[in-house]
């Protein structure tokens, strides 16, 4: 069923697969037919005079790259022979010294001498329409690159390893084996009996238990995806800042007593329970009364800090106890009113705590007390409406919706077991939900679906 358009698969593709920046080691990788005959263009085993050696499949050679004339790098190349390679393909892999300009010399001279620059994702691309992986695995090297917490890439290790792949392949065969005999019944009307309507009731409400045990993580597997946003917001001089620094235990957030010193956004990240949480520091609010330069400069902090509490899914509202609540923070609170709220009264280590509302937790960055509770109270909030970081199963979108999609079509062959249909009306259904879960791995699927998930990766992947 699998459509594949061949358009430019036949190209030799190259890409720097490591971060651009200072390391130790960085590693340029070309896939395709003449990947060999490619290499030998620009690799000696010695440095004074151009050896070339027989390349032989899974060997390491060490030697030069050259330009011409001119060394480039001390590197050594890994060869893989198709089929045995990571995309199926020929694939030389460069190891060079890291750093910016090494990498992308070598890059610039693998084009040159007749390789196109691969196009995001086009590795994993090339893998899985070369039958080495399947689609949900592929997805899993997305979510391992990109995993904010290790909770989070744990999951998507054991992805990677084929959990999700088994666990759908299973149900898989549960629909083939219900439809093969539905279908013997049908071929063979004298000497095969159609399965009777409650032992398909039985069989397809089993299938659609299981996939409610991966859709029932789909939410959380969202959120430890895409972590949430807390935002702590008050007025000027209320001790933002400190808190910041102190959650964090870092010191990244400038504390003075000068009102107004936080103007820009300073963003972290923590990880409370495996959920990366995006941690932003903003700058006071409060009315500006002149025309200053200083003030203007505030303004826009001001205005930024407004458009970064609008989108926080949690805000912590942080006021000073030893002011109390007073018109200027009333106004903020109203800001943030909507959105599930943190109150937090600060400096808690000048006043007496005994006096602090129920619902305010008092904290204190000098002495660190209350900070757990703060941490506490989120994790409380992020995990309430059946939301775990304890889940099984990662799930992105895409596959979300495929599994919600197998699952009508299954209702769908329920009701016609209920209303006693002929069985080639629920085959129908039964086949549908077969085709939506084969989405998943990859087993069917078009074009578009694939081009889209690819263009998700980055470029050297
Ligand atoms: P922001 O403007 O809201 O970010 O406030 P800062 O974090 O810059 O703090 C303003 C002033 O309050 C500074 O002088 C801090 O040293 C002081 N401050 C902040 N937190 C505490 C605290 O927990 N206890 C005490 N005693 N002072 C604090």
């Amino acid at each position: 069923m699998m459509t594949i358009t061949a358009d430019n698969l036949k190209d030799n593709i190259v890409a720097i697969s490591t971060p651009l920046g200072t390391g130790g080691v960085g590693v340029v990788r070309i896939s395709g037919d003449d990947a060999f005959s490619l290499i030998s263009k620009i690799f000696s085993t010695k440095l004074r005079e151009k050896r070339l050696p027989e390349f032989e499949a899974n060997r390491i050679y060490y030697g030069w790259i050259f330009d011409d004339n001119n060394p480039i790098d001390e590197v050594i190349v890994l060869i893989f022979k198709a089929p045995k390679s990571f995309t199926g393909e020929n694939i030389v892999e460069i190891q060079c010294h890291g750093g910016i300009n090494v990498v992308q010399n070598i890059l610039k001279l693998c084009i040159k001498t007749g390789a196109r620059l691969a196009e995001k994702g086009e590795f994993s691309k090339r893998a899985f329409l070369n039958g080495k992986m399947d689609l949900s695995k592929a997805e899993a090297v997305i979510d391992l690159i990109h995993s904010k917490t290790n909770k989070f890439a744990q999951i998507s290790a054991h992805n990677l390893a084929g959990k999700l792949t088994t666990y759908i392949n299973e149900l898989r065969h549960e629909l083939i084996n219900l439809l093969s005999q539905i279908n013997a019944a049908l071929d063979f009307p004298d000497e095969v009996n159609e399965p009777a309507y409650d032992y398909l009731e039985e069989k397809i409400n089993f299938i659609i238990e299981k996939i409610n045990n991966v859709l029932n993580t789909a939410n959380s597997a969202n959120l430890m995806r895409n972590g949430i946003k807390v935002v702590i917001a008050g007025k000027p001089n209320v001790g933002k800042s400190s808190l910041f620094n102190a959650i964090l235990n870092i010191n990244r957030a400038i504390v003075t007593d000068i009102p107004g010193t936080t103007r820009d956004i300073i963003q972290e990240f923590i990880d409370i329970k495996g959920i990366p949480i995006t941690l932003t520091d903003t700058a006071g609010i409060r009315e500006l009364k002149n025309n200053h330069s200083s003030d203007y400069i505030e303004s826009i902090g001001i205005n930024i800090t407004k458009s970064y509490i609008k989108d926080a899914d949690l805000a912590l509202f942080v006021y000073d106890l030893t002011q109390g609540i007073l018109e200027e923070d009333q106004a903020i609170y109203e800001e943030i009113k909507n959105k599930p709220i943190i109150k937090l009264g600060s400096k808690s280590d000048l006043v007496d705590i005994n006096l602090v509302e129920n619902n305010v937790i008092p904290v204190s960055s000098k002495t660190q007390k209350g900070l757990d509770l703060v941490k506490a109270e989120i994790e409380k909030l992020i995990l309430s409406n059946n939301i775990s970081s304890d889940t099984e199963f990662s799930t992105n979108v895409r596959q979300q919706e495929c599994l919600n999609n197998a699952k009508n079509s299954l209702f769908e062959a329920l009701n016609s077991c209920t209303s006693q249909e002929v069985q080639d009306f629920i085959a129908i259904d039964l086949k549908s939900a077969l085709i939506h879960l084969g989405e998943i791995t990859g087993e069917v699927v078009s074009d578009e679906i694939i081009n889209n998930i690819f263009s998700s990766f980055c470029i050297g992947k």
